[in-house]
């Protein structure tokens, strides 16, 4: 009885071990195909192109930035990826009517200089203060408003030293130090300050003197882009730079270094922000490729890799073409799409997403993220971002976030176990540069896992001599590859 009962349970178990060998088999070999087809003589070409005078470094917007999408799009078209950008009919792939752009729209406002001032009183005396002189701030705070408030010392604003602060109400005076501008920010807004006044700690020579006021006033003056209908626009938190002089007045008389955490200072700040009349409006494109899974199930879980293909134009009559930010970028998705075509469906669906207004704040991330364009019931899962991946030793590869980070998670891990298959032995961390691509807008707007691989800057960082004669192509191809072995694996899980 034995023996009849174990004979077909062990045919079975062979055969379903030649089944799942098989299967193994053409997996692999499909994902051999997909890294065969990541070659470094195309991303080459591809970026001979998108790095090329004539895209005039790609600004957002500019009519070499859309000459790059136009021409992504061709690429995606050709290799027969689902158009996923906005239109029509959101709720079906099959016959959907939607292009590859998701547009979204963006408002230059621009702070009227003149109009711009603020006042400190102190007692029945008060000072007045120039902008672009006595203080500053960031062109993100291009937006009207008036504030008034006395002014409460709240140390650098980290989130123990302002816990038991009332801050309602008053603006905060602090000292800068390494502490993330968004989290000084957060911590001080919890408190319900109105707005925060940033002094040079007294034991450093003043960083925000007249002449680096004078210097940002301009920039500011210039006009900055806003994503139209976001969370952002028109909500701002007032960050003002000050110098020391204004510090001490602001602190009525105090010894700056001498001040605790929740001194009120007996001195009232106001400030007034006026924007030119007449912002300009211009529709924008990100990019946006599906490759639909096999499963009918795991296809609703979307897995995005994303990369910037804007960069800053022209300043001085001098071109940026960014070739390595991030034309290396947009040319290894740009591969990727190549080995997904050749590769096949995977289990899970991909969304290849080229993102434009990167340069002027993550603006093309953030208009995704706030209204992510995928069909109906799919949700995206996880975001891979690459950003200036064509440059250093060849076996430089920077990660973030690593271990050390709060959002850390297993995309990560993985990446280490693969990236010494493409010749990165070791991966370094650029968790301090958490904020400064794309793949924070996914983690943050949607609570995705995310991971950005990247290969550091170099001397010609944001300069003119960013060019594609200076351009490892063979590392972008590897970096490309870790990504295509990263899909293969999160698509299979
Ligand atoms: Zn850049």
């Amino acid at each position: 009885m034995l023996r009849f009962r174990i004979r077909p349970f062990f045919f079975a178990c062979v055969l379903l071990g030649s089944a799942s060998l098989a299967g193994a088999q053409s997996a692999n070999a499909a994902l051999e195909r997909a890294l065969a087809a990541v070659r470094p003589a195309n991303i080459e070409a591809d970026l001979r192109f998108i790095a090329s005078d004539e895209l005039m470094g790609r600004d957002t917007p500019s009519s070499g930035q859309r000459i790059a999408a136009r021409f992504i799009r061709a690429r995606l078209q050709r290799l027969h990826f689902v158009p996923m950008g906005d239109g029509e009919a959101p709720s079906a792939v099959e016959g959907d009517t939607r292009g590859y752009f998701d547009h979204y729209r963006m408002r230059r406002s621009a702070v009227d200089t003149e109009a711009s001032h603020a006042k400190i009183e102190s007692g029945p005396a008060g000072s007045e203060l120039a902008f672009g002189r006595d203080y500053y701030f960031y062109p993100t705070g291009a937006v009207a408003l008036e504030r008034e408030g006395e002014v409460v010392f709240a140390g650098e604003a980290r989130a123990d030293e302002v816990a038991s602060l009332d801050l309602e109400g008053k603006w905060a005076l602090v000292f800068d130090s390494d502490l993330p501008w968004r989290e000084r920010e957060a911590n001080l807004a919890a408190r319900g300050a109105i707005g925060c006044l940033v002094a040079t700690p007294p034991d450093r020579p003043d960083e925000h003197t007249a002449g680096r006021a004078a210097r940002m006033a301009s920039w500011v003056s210039r006009g900055q882009l806003q994503v139209v209908g976001s969370e952002e626009e028109g909500a701002v938190f007032p960050d003002d730079f000050v110098a020391r002089g204004v510090a001490k007045k602001l602190a009525g008389g105090r010894d700056l270094s001498s001040l605790e955490p929740g001194a009120v200072l007996g001195t009232r700040f106001l400030e007034r922000r006026a924007v030119e009349d007449g912002a300009e409006e211009y529709e924008l494109e990100n990019v946006a490729g599906f490759w639909p899974g096999s499963d009918p199930e795991l296809a609703k879980e979307v897995l995005i890799v994303s990369a910037h293909y804007d960069h800053v134009g022209v300043r001085d009559g001098q071109i940026y073409n960014g070739a390595d930010d991030n034309g290396s970028g947009t040319c290894g998705l740009l591969a990727i799409a190549e080995a997904l075509a050749a590769h096949g469906p995977m289990k899970r669906s991909i969304l290849l997403l080229w993102v434009s207004g990167e340069e002027k704040g993550l603006k093309g991330s953030e208009a995704w993220t706030l209204a992510p364009t995928l069909p109906e019931g799919y949700r995206a899962v996880s975001d891979l971002n690459i950003d200036m991946i064509g440059r250093n030793a060849p076996d430089y590869l920077l990660v973030t976030p690593t271990r050390d980070h709060p959002a850390y998670n297993r995309l990560t891990r993985m990446i280490e176990e693969v990236a010494p298959l493409e010749g990165f032995p070791e991966l370094g961390s650029c968790d301090e540069y958490w904020e400064r691509s794309d793949h924070r807008n996914f983690s943050v707007n949607l609570g995705i896992p995310v991971a950005f691989l990247f290969s550091d800057v170099h001397e010609d960082y944001h300069q003119p001599t960013d060019t594609v004669d200076k351009i490892d192509f063979d590392k972008i191809a590897r970096v490309s590859r870790v990504v295509v072995r990263m899909l293969d694996r999160l698509a299979r899980e």
